[in-house]
């Protein structure tokens, strides 16, 4: 299970980093998460909802940024998606290239609880924020 010990990992630099900006508790934690780590979203959660009981990122909202895997072929430089796991190029067919992105994992930002709300950038490698409007945060009652 590589998510326990990334989220072990996450857990220990938020702390850090939520310490050293003197807050009182983390309310959201941005990550980046490269399509080719083979992370599962539903783990990360698992294992932080598992771990972050007692410290300060209790009760945080874990949002995960997914990064789409592209490749560039080694034969002729073109650059392309990843589809269906097939490592072809799509302009000469050769197999296999290299990773241009896909592999990232970063703690990109954290949202902490001080006076007010703030934003920290956490210095960890990563690539600008886009929003994904996935995960629900509130869920409605139904009866
Ligand atoms: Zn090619």
């Amino acid at each position: 299970m590589h998510e326990l010990s990334i989220t072990q990992h996450v857990l220990k630099i938020v702390e850090e980093h939520a310490q050293r900006a003197g807050a009182k508790r983390v309310t959201v934690i941005h990550l980046v998460v490269g399509q080719l780590t083979g992370f599962v979203d539903d783990s990360i959660q698992f294992y932080f909802d598992l771990l972050s009981p007692g410290t300060m990122a209790a009760g945080a909202l874990l949002d995960i940024e997914r990064i789409p895997a592209q490749l560039q072929c080694r034969a002729c430089g073109q650059e392309f998606a990843l589809e269906d796991k097939q490592w072809v190029c799509p302009r000469c067919y050769a197999v296999g290239g290299d990773v241009v992105r896909g592999r990232e994992f970063s703690i990109e930002s954290i949202e902490v609880d001080q006076e007010e709300s703030h934003r920290l950038p956490t210095g960890e490698a990563g690539t600008p924020s886009r929003a994904s409007g996935d995960g629900p945060d509130t869920q409605e009652q139904k009866r």
